[in-house]
């Protein structure tokens, strides 16, 4: 059973898995959804491993 991808935010430093991440309108593209931090709804976010270090 593959495990789910962890993510922090670069922004608030929240650690949380990829599917929690919210879905907010992009502010680029018209009606393109962006996952979002769901706390500071920041874009840009560091992947981590199982150990919860960063990966590349
Ligand atoms: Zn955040």
């Amino acid at each position: 059973m593959p495990q789910e991808q962890k993510v922090q935010c670069t922004r608030c430093r929240n650690k949380h898995l990829y599917s929690e991440r919210a879905r907010a309108p992009s502010a680029t593209i018209s009606g393109v959804l962006d996952l979002v931090c769901p706390r500071c709804n920041c874009r840009s976010y560091y992947q981590l491993d199982a150990d919860g270090k960063r990966t590349a």
